[in-house]
């Protein structure tokens, strides 16, 4: 049982590993694939036991028209910090490799691109919340699961 803040005398890092490391992507998921679908609407994913029978362990599996693709990085008790990590990844992955457009499209008004033009938003962590951010900016848009 990893020991949760203020439990003891011990700070406890933020980075202890969760028992269940499926309920943490279980959270995750939704809230990934909502913004994903945006992006391609075919895409979708799910938590998944890493282990039959189920132990604590898991990873989750996104899959599209064109593949799959499997997310299996670092999990803690941090889901903003674990969705955030986890849209890195994707970001990151053979779903976005020929994409040449920006992605999700920095909504704020034109000119304070130092680059100029279009250009995407990042996640980012907020006060307690994972938002998408410029990158130019730092102004926040929404929560990372809720682009409209
Ligand atoms: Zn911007």
């Amino acid at each position: 049982m990893p020991r949760r803040p203020g439990s003891g005398r011990f700070d406890v890092p933020t980075g202890v590993a969760p028992e269940d490391e499926y309920a943490i992507w279980a959270a995750v998921v939704p809230r990934l694939v909502a913004d994903l679908k945006r992006f391609d609407p075919s895409i979708d994913g799910a938590a998944v036991h890493d282990n039959d029978p189920p132990t604590g362990d898991a990873h989750i599996e996104l899959w599209n028209d064109g593949g799959g693709l499997t997310i299996d990085s670092e999990v803690t008790e941090d889901v903003e910090a674990v969705l955030i990590t986890a849209t890195l990844s994707v970001l990151d992955s053979g779903f976005f490799e020929n994409v040449t457009r920006p992605w999700p499209t920095c909504p704020f008004e034109d000119g304070h691109s130092p680059v100029g033009g279009p250009h995407s938003l990042v996640p980012a962590r907020r006060p307690g919340r994972a938002m998408w951010v410029c990158p130019h900016t730092g102004r926040a848009y929404v929560q990372l699961g809720q682009l409209p």
